[in-house]
């Protein structure tokens, strides 16, 4: 602290001769002879960390965090959905005729393009099967995919989306909304079964139509709602079922994953769904045990250890070229910052 005053008196002591020395050319001799001590050696400037002590030291979600645009390239999906990246990203437009992207501040609306082109189908598709405006859309990736600083485990190659499980109002949400709104939850207070208040025949549509494109791995869903997919659905073909697989956190919003696009050799695809409908007692109580119930709300069990977290050498080696690779400009990338 002491020194630190000393420094600050010393540099305003400076800075007053210096504008007196301006004011006042003809007594600079007299007084820099009496009050200009010698400057004191500041402290020298932190040299900037190198690229490759950034990559030692920074986790992996930090460094493609850090990244505002994509890299410039051909767009390709490295890589597996949890532990990979994307080159050359496209960004969703935050609007469009059926459809308005929420939490832009993230800027997670990016993807590879068979991701677009599906949100593209599939907007209006949904839109006429439920009757709704459109569809709210929430996180893509990054602009370069990789790991993100929220506890999205996937979302990393451009090929993963998340929907809201409500429909588009009716007028132009503005920024501040769509940082803050919430989605609605489909799940009763108990975690066991649906809400009558917020459940609608609608939402059978919504996911059917997202399960039924061809581009679809699978779309993730909250067990109770499985559940209720399952009763439905029981005594009608219902081939697209097996796609839609129980898992945390998805009580307001579908995830849909993408399979490996053609052109992305180094996308890792994930085992397929099995080919049954994934409504057996054996598939799905085990989601209502009181083990499973109270982490749904949100996100699977924590481990006992808490994980390593991932660094840029943990990525397949190709995400390192693109984290580096120079900037891809957009015309569309500043409109919603
Ligand atoms: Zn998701």
């Amino acid at each position: 602290m002491f020194a630190r005053i000393v420094i600050s008196s010393v540099l305003s002591l400076a800075a007053a001769a210096g504008t007196l020395a301006a004011a006042q050319p003809s007594a600079i001799a007299q007084t820099a002879a009496v009050a200009a001590p010698a400057p004191l050696p500041l402290p020298p400037p932190k040299p900037a960390m190198s690229e490759q002590e950034k990559e030692k030291t920074l986790t992996a979600k930090q460094l493609f965090g850090a990244v505002q645009l994509p890299s410039i390239g051909k767009a390709v999906a490295i890589g597996f959905y949890h532990r990979g990246c994307l080159a050359a990203g496209v960004e969703f437009p935050v609007n469009g005729p059926t459809w308005q992207v929420m939490r832009l501040s993230r800027n997670r609306n990016w993807g590879h393009p068979s991701l677009i082109h599906f949100l593209e189908k599939f907007a209006p598709a949904a839109a006429k099967a439920t009757g709704w405006k459109g569809i709210l859309v929430g996180d893509l990736a990054q602009p370069r995919g990789g790991p993100s600083p929220s506890d999205h485990a996937s979302h990393q190659t451009g090929l993963d989306v998340d929907i809201w499980f409500m429909p588009m109002p009716d007028r132009e949400l503005t920024k501040e909304e769509r940082d803050t709104i919430s989605a609605i939850n489909l799940v009763s207070d108990d975690w066991k079964s649906l809400n009558p208040q917020t459940w609608t025949p609608q939402h059978v549509a919504f996911i059917k139509t997202a399960a039924e494109r061809p581009e679809v791995q699978r779309v993730l869903v909250n067990a109770a709602i499985k559940k209720e997919l399952c009763r439905i659905e029981a005594k009608k073909p219902h081939a697209w079922m097996a796609k839609v697989r129980p898992w945390y956190g998805h009580h307001d919003h579908i995830h849909v994953r993408l399979f490996c696009p053609a052109g992305s050799a180094n996308c890792q695809a994930q085992e397929p769904v099995k080919a049954e409908d994934g409504c057996s007692a054996k598939e799905l109580d085990p989601w209502f045990s009181d083990k499973r119930l109270r982490p749904q709300i949100s996100k699977p069990p924590p481990p006992t250890k808490p994980p390593k977290p991932m660094m840029l050498a943990d990525l397949p080696p190709a995400c390192k070229t693109v984290l580096e690779a120079p900037a891809k400009n957009t015309s569309l990338a500043n409109d919603k910052r």
